[in-house]
């Protein structure tokens, strides 16, 4: 199995969205942990507030995390000021399909963007949205059994 992002880039500062605006993108979809804030942080770095600010702007903006801890959720949840949607379940795209089709847009009009091949991307894939694979936000200082972790996940990307 192999996984093909459209678009892999560095960081979420990399990503082109005024191109994404151009082609009729209307829907960022984004993972939370590693990708929007440091895992378990439950806070974002103020460059990514800042971003997701502008972001608001043209898009709308929404977390599908497969995280199911309540608590940190909650946390979460009080930081942000779009919807923050738990228990996605990625690579499975019932969830995501759910939300594009309650609020009325088509999957041609939606980005996934996160960290894990074999989560976000598989799941904007089977879901035929267009897909950005990031590096972890945290990655220069990831303990080295999770950076292995990754690099044998990131095998899988074609
Ligand atoms: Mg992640």
């Amino acid at each position: 199995m192999l996984v093909k992002p459209d678009y892999n880039v560095e960081s979420l500062e990399n990503i082109d969205f005024d191109a994404l605006k151009s082609e009729g993108k209307s829907v960022l979809m984004f993972d939370l942990d590693s990708t929007l804030m440091p895992s378990k942080s439950g806070d974002y770095l103020p460059k990514t507030k800042e971003l997701l600010k502008k972001l608001q702007q043209d898009f709308t903006v929404v977390v599908l995390s497969n995280n199911t801890n309540q608590n940190y959720i909650d946390k979460v949840r009080s930081v942000t000021d779009f919807e923050v949607i738990s228990h996605a379940r990625k690579p499975d795209t019932k969830i995501m399909l759910d939300y594009l089709n309650r609020i009325g847009k088509s999957v041609d009009e939606a980005v996934m963007i996160g960290d894990r091949p074999l989560t976000d991307i598989l799941c904007g894939q089977n879901a035929n949205v267009t897909t950005i694979l990031v590096d972890s936000i945290t990655k220069d200082t990831e303990h080295k059994i999770v950076r292995f972790v990754r690099f044998l996940e990131r095998l899988f990307v074609k």
